[in-house]
């Protein structure tokens, strides 16, 4: 095989990028692995720049590092949980679909969201009144509140704003409040995540909405990850009129479409034409985006077929 040098196509016609690695001996730098897929016989390593902080919580793993191209990069045991480069997409897909879709949420109430960078896009439509926000591991926020200030200085100084420390289950299962939106941004079904993709806790949410409202979930990588989603689903069929799911590209959620689950008993509200979603954004202030559009909302609910045949068969 003939070398090529960098910014000439390879043999294969892949584009070689030039790489400064060949400067700075990328041997000498840490790098650190993500380790969701390992059974797959697959893992993902990031090269360190420097790592900000990195402790045993008393619930998990937790590094928070510098990477070249991502930025801050958060990790709980092994697995990517946001990274400065990426982060708007999958905050602002889980956020303004569910909020503009039911197009009169007041209370929202967000399982997990350690960091608050989901919280910070709930706040920006003027019309909730109250944020909720249950999160099991207190050092995630107090940490946040530290490396994560883009999204917590709003968050934490807006008196809508509420945060409770305590299993996402234990609350659902006592509270008496009722939403109009749930949003379930947690880790992925290991650990303390585990139980929020279960029946029972998305019974106990639905018996915390208010009629008409909706619940998204954090559902993992369907190409990587089918039986998180398929799970998913299948309990939402069980539970509510309308179950489905919404797709985006999260670049360091690796393996394609990220799916996040639907969960509502007002089948209409995720068939809402364009013009009513940006009648509804621009209610709400117009705020800027940076990946969601009305278009992108509408699109999000078009499945690639075996996703649409995942979430189809879940119901069987
Ligand atoms: N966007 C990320 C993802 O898709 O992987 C998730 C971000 S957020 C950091 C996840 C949060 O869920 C973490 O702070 C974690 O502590 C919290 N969490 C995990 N299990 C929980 C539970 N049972 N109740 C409440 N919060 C939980």
């Amino acid at each position: 095989m003939t070398a090529t040098s960098p910014g000439e196509p390879g043999h294969d016609g892949v584009m070689l990028m030039p790489t400064r690695a060949c400067e700075e001996p990328m041997a000498d730098k840490r790098w650190i692995a993500e380790t969701l897929f390992e059974e797959l016989g697959f893992r993902m390593t990031f090269a360190v720049e420097r790592v900000l902080y990195e402790t045993a919580t008393g619930h998990q793993h937790l590094v928070l590092f510098e990477h070249k191209l991502f930025g801050k990069m958060l990790m709980l045991d092994g697995a990517t949980q946001v990274t400065a480069r990426d982060e708007f997409i999958y905050h602002e897909m889980m956020t303004h679909v569910p909020i503009l879709a039911h197009g009169r949420a007041r209370e929202v109430l967000i399982v997990g969201g350690g960091d608050c960078g989901i919280a910070e896009e709930v706040l920006k439509h003027t019309a909730v009144t109250r944020l909720t926000q249950v999160e099991i591991d207190a050092s995630v926020v107090e940490f946040s509140k530290e490396h994560f200030p883009e999204f917590t200085g709003a968050v934490l100084a807006d008196p809508r704003f509420d945060l409770v420390i305590d299993d996402g289950m234990n609350y659902v299962a006592k509270s008496d409040r009722r939403f109009d939106v749930i949003i379930v941004d947690s880790t992925d079904p290991q650990g303390p995540g585990g139980v929020l993709f279960t029946y029972d806790f998305y019974a106990a949410c639905k018996r915390c909405m208010a009629a008409g409202a909706i619940m998204v979930t954090q559902n993992g990588v369907p190409f990587l990850q089918p039986d998180e989603l398929v799970s998913s689903v299948g309990h939402f069929h069980r539970l509510f009129a309308d179950a489905a799911c919404y797709v985006a590209a999260v670049p360091t959620y690796v393996g394609g479409h990220m799916a996040m689950g639907w969960a509502t008993d007002d089948a209409a509200l995720r068939r809402l034409s364009e013009d009513t979603i940006a009648q509804r954004h621009a209610r709400a202030g117009a705020f800027a985006t940076r990946y969601w559009t009305p278009h992108v909302h509408r699109a999000a609910f078009a499945l690639p077929r075996f996703i649409a045949e995942a979430v189809e068969n879940a119901k069987n």
